[in-house]
């Protein structure tokens, strides 16, 4: 793979952070992920604009204008031949001695992107659906920020997976925030989409954003609020939505099928409407 690092592609073995790079010490630093099919990137706009919030809300300096990040994506697409998968975008804080205090200003961020081949169309999970266990949710409480501090969701990932399940979903004061790196939905026996209000305790999924818009294009009933596990293992349909799984069916929460236990028709016609608006305005 050739990589992108602090303005050279390079071969990912040459690719080098310093000892003292400040993600690497503080996790002071923020990502996205954005899919690419057909060679083209999905959602770009709305990645931008949830990475210039994240850099604002930790005063992070910019790593340059959306056009600059937007040639770097279409080269590391093209130097490495990438059709299907996505591209991960870190800034870091940049290098400097071990210190709790921010470095001097003008120290320069450090910037990162590789890409990852996935196929993530056709997928078992797209086809099987997942199951999910329930784990407290033991981040911190601004989640909202897409940093790198995701040492909580990978524990709880491999929790499920050490149960022979799938993945987590978090719960806090008794209702489902999301999942260990998608946002949670469940659909009622009357066929409303119920997903978390938008706040500090998840992240505002650039897909979240635009299935509500899909949702509402296909007269689907949608409401913003919390819900319990008891509420969601007694749902018709429940899913999860990111950028590397587009939407994909949850049929289990703790043991408990959800509705008949297969992926179901509102998730589907969710997940095909999604990929061709999305598909429709890549670039
Ligand atoms: N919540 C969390 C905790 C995540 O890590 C992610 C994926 N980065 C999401 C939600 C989904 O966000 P998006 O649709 O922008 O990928």
């Amino acid at each position: 793979r050739i990589v992108y690092v602090n303005g050279t592609y390079v071969p990912e073995a040459e690719a080098k952070l310093s000892v003292f790079d400040r993600g690497l010490l503080f996790a002071d630093a923020v990502y996205e992920v954005t899919a690419v099919i057909d060679g083209k990137l999905l959602d770009f706009p709305g990645h931008m604009a949830r990475l210039r919030r994240s850099l604002a809300e930790l005063r992070l300096p910019s790593p340059g204008s959306d056009q600059e990040i937007l040639a770097i994506h279409r080269e590391l697409l093209a130097r490495n031949a990438l059709t299907q998968g996505h591209i991960y975008l870190m800034v870091t804080r940049g290098e400097a001695d071990r210190d709790f205090v921010w470095p001097k200003d003008g120290t320069p961020p450090s910037f990162v992107l590789f890409t990852q081949k996935r196929d993530a169309i056709e997928t078992r999970e797209a086809v099987e659906g997942l199951r999910v266990i329930t784990v407290p949710d033991l981040r911190w409480g601004r989640r909202d920020i897409k940093t790198v501090q995701l040492l909580y969701p990978s524990l709880a990932k491999m929790e499920a997976k050490s149960r022979g399940k799938d993945d987590a979903w978090m719960v806090e004061d008794g209702t489902v925030t999301e999942g260990t790196s998608n946002n949670a939905y469940i659909v009622t026996q009357d066929g409303t989409i119920v997903t978390r209000a938008l706040g500090h305790d998840i992240l505002h999924g650039i897909t979240r954003a635009a299935i509500m818009k899909v949702a509402g294009e296909l007269a689907l009933h949608v409401e913003e609020r919390p819900f319990t596990v008891a509420e969601a293992q007694g749902a018709r349909e429940a899913f999860i939505t990111s950028a590397g799984a587009f939407v994909t069916p949850v049929v289990e929460i703790d043991g408990t099928p959800i509705g008949d236990g297969r992926p179901g028709p509102i998730t589907r016609r969710l997940r095909a409407a999604y990929l061709e608006a999305a598909l429709a305005q890549a670039i």
